[in-house]
Order: structure tokens, then C-alpha cells, then sequence
């Protein structure tokens, strides 16, 4: 038996989205990131309709893209952490797979392990973010080096990532691309430093290539922008059944720590779906769900697999559907009464709930 929450997976949208990216960044080649289950989405559904129109598929580790191609997915494929190990690299290798070399111990792999053929080959730049990469000062070193191997397909390039591209204005963004800049001029490889942030608000980044990521999947990385302003189209669908409608007096408390007290006379809708299927415990009294026809805000705190809404205005029966987030009520607005963003939504509800393609 199935839990009651579903996730509506609109592919139509998903595809309009990755044309707005195009439309953003013209001059770029778009490696669409479908890493962490595509985002909750559904790894191998979602490649298999963006490999169409993408041109390349980004994920974390060899384990995604060796998923992708069991699945049969030819495209390329880039791995933003690279080869962990010479099996990883070996599988690299083998599977045509695009690696990301970020560290010391993967140069040494890449001497030892002597492959004829090798995979291609990016070299990470930390130019601010601090996570992984080599410093500004060695990744010239290290794609010189790279740049020297025997079996190459392709001259390595170069790829950064940036901290703070949702925040426009923020000075470490102008110091990501000037440090990658001089980092790069004068040296023979594509370079790839856009996120979604940066497809949409920083030209600057554009270059080669741009690896969207969020944006795709209908959110907006930039507080100030909803995404319908941008264009984009909400791809997850989230729903679950009313399973009861009670009326409470005047004084009533709601769920758990009693929080939500009834103003008046009122009808509490009960939700069939709870933090255990993914949807924020911490979405306060207020957040919005979708329930005939108009919104809705929670009342109490969200339990385990059941949340509590007041209908209040709302022309609803048991067995209505209620939209979490979607449509009418974006994935965004719901993260920010949770104190999240909608990136862990996506990842906690895709994954936990049945999803449905349309
Ligand atoms: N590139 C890399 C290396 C990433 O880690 C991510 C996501 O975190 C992305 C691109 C896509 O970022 P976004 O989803 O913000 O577009």
C-alpha cells in the first residue's frame, strides 16, 4: 500500500525550463544538474527527457552517472566530484564520463593508474567558495600538468562554483570571477562557472558552458525574484488528500504543544501528509497549501504524517486533493515559512513520495 502523497511530475514544464536557461545564457552549453535524484525528481526520468534537450547531464558521483548509463543514457556526462578512487576512475574511463579533478590524491591517481584512454578532464578552481578545488595559484600547475597526459580526448578544462550568486551585489562574486579569470586567460580549455543564480542575473559567467541546476526544476535562486517572474514553471506537484474535515469551538487547540489556538467557531482540515513523507516540520502556522480553489494556511504544527489546515472560507469535502506546493502555492514561499529552501524540499518529498509523469 502506497503512503497518500504524490508528487506530479510536470515534464512539459521541466523542458520550458531549460529553454528559459538557454534563453538566458545563448552563447552557452547547458550541463543540466540531475544530481540527488535529480532533485527529488526522479534521476533516470529526468535524464531521460532533458538528455534530449540538454547537453550534458550533471550529477555528484560515478555511482549517478554509472545509474544513468545502465539506464542507457548516452549522454555526457559531467561528475562534479570526480573519481574517489581507481575503480571510480577506471569506471570513468570506461563509461565516456566528463571527471572533475579537485584534489592531490586524484593527480596521483590519474600517474598511477596509466590508462590509455583517459576521460575528460576538468579541473576545479576554488575561487572563493572553500568547499573543494585547487587555489587560484596551483590550478594553473595542475591543468598544465593534466594538460600533458597521454590519452586526453580533450584539452582539460576549468570549472568553479560560486558561494553567493543568489545574493547579486555580494563582492565575492565579482573576486569568484576575477581570481577565475586570471586564473584561465592565456590557457587552452572550456570553462563552466554559472549555477542558476548566475545564469539569470550574472552574464558575466556565462562562458562555455553553464550547469543550472535548481532553476530547471521551477524555483528561483534569487530571494527577490519569485520565479514566475522569471519564467519558470513549478515541475513538482505535490499532493495529498483532505482525510478529515472537524469543526472546533472557539478556544480549541490544535496538534501538538497545543500552538494553534481557534480564533472562533471553525473547520480544521486534516492532510494526509506529514514530515515522514518529507513535507518541513518546521512550516509554521501561516504557510499556504492549495484546497478548492484558493489557499490555504496550516494551523498547528506539522506531525509525522498528517498536517492540519484551516478551512475557514474553503469550499472542500474529504477526499479533495490538497497542493503543497506547485502551482498555486510555489516551493519557494513554502521553504521560506520552514526556514529552508525549496532544494531541500524537493530532495526530502520526490524522493519519500510516489511520483507520477505526466
Ligand atoms: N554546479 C555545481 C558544482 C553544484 O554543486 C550545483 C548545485 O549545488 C550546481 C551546479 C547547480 O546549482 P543550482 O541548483 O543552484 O543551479
Amino acid at each position: 500500500m502506497r503512503r497518500p502523497a504524490r508528487a506530479y511530475i510536470d515534464l512539459a514544464a521541466l523542458r520550458h525550463n531549460l529553454a528559459q536557461a538557454r534563453d538566458c545564457a545563448p552563447r552557452s552549453r547547458v550541463v543540466a544538474m540531475v544530481k540527488a535524484d535529480a532533485y527529488g525528481h526522479g534521476l533516470l526520468e529526468i535524464a531521460d527527457c532533458l538528455s534530449e534537450v540538454a547537453d550534458a547531464l550533471g550529477v555528484a558521483c560515478v555511482s549517478e552517472a554509472l545509474a544513468l548509463r545502465d539506464a542507457g543514457i548516452g549522454a555526457r556526462i559531467v561528475v562534479t566530484q570526480g573519481f574517489k578512487h581507481a575503480e571510480e576512475l577506471h569506471a570513468a574511463a570506461a563509461h565516456a564520463l566528463d571527471v572533475v579533478v579537485h584534489a592531490p590524491y586524484q593527480l596521483t591517481l590519474l600517474e598511477v593508474t596509466r590508462l590509455n584512454t583517459l576521460p575528460r578532464l576538468w579541473v576545479k578552481v576554488d575561487t572563493g567558495m572553500h568547499r573543494l578545488g585547487f587555489p587560484p595559484a596551483q590550478a594553473g600547475r595542475v591543468h598544465a600538468a593534466l594538460s600533458g597526459l597521454a590519452g586526453l580526448p580533450a584539452p582539460p578544462g576549468f570549472m568553479t562554483h560560486f558561494a553567493c550568486a543568489d545574493d547579486p551585489g555580494n563582492p565575492l562574486t565579482g573576486l569568484q570571477l576575477e581570481r577565475f579569470a586570471a586564473t584561465t586567460a592565456g590557457r587552452r580549455g572550456e570553462c563552466s562557472l554559472a549555477n542558476s543564480a548566475a545564469v539569470l542575473a550574472l552574464p558575466a559567467a556565462h562562458r562555455d558552458w553553464v550547469r543550472p541546476g535548481v532553476m530547471l526544476y521551477g524555483s528561483s535562486p534569487l530571494p527577490a525574484r519569485p520565479a514566475e517572474t522569471l519564467g519558470l514553471r513549478a515541475v513538482m506537484h505535490l499532493r495529498a488528500p483532505l482525510i478529515a474535515i472537524n469543526r472546533h469551538p472557539r478556544g480549541a487547540t490544535i496538534g501538538y504543544g497545543a500552538d494553534f489556538v481557534c480564533p472562533e467557531d471553525m473547520p480544521v482540515g486534516v492532510v494526509g501528509i506529514g514530515y515522514g513523507d518529507g513535507y518541513p516540520r518546521h512550516a509554521d502556522s501561516g504557510t499556504p497549501v492549495w484546497v478548492g480553489g484558493r489557499r490555504a494556511p496550516l494551523a498547528g504544527r506539522v506531525s509525522m504524517d498528517m498536517l492540519t489546515i484551516d478551512l475557514r472560507g474553503v469550499d472542500a469535502r474529504v477526499g479533495d486533493d490538497v497542493e503543497l506546493w506547485g502551482q498555486g502555492v510555489p516551493a519557494d514561499e513554502v521553504a521560506a515559512h520552514a526556514q529552508t529552501i525549496s532544494y531541500e524540499l524537493f530532495c526530502s518529498a520526490g524522493s519519500r513520495t510516489h511520483r507520477l509523469y505526466s
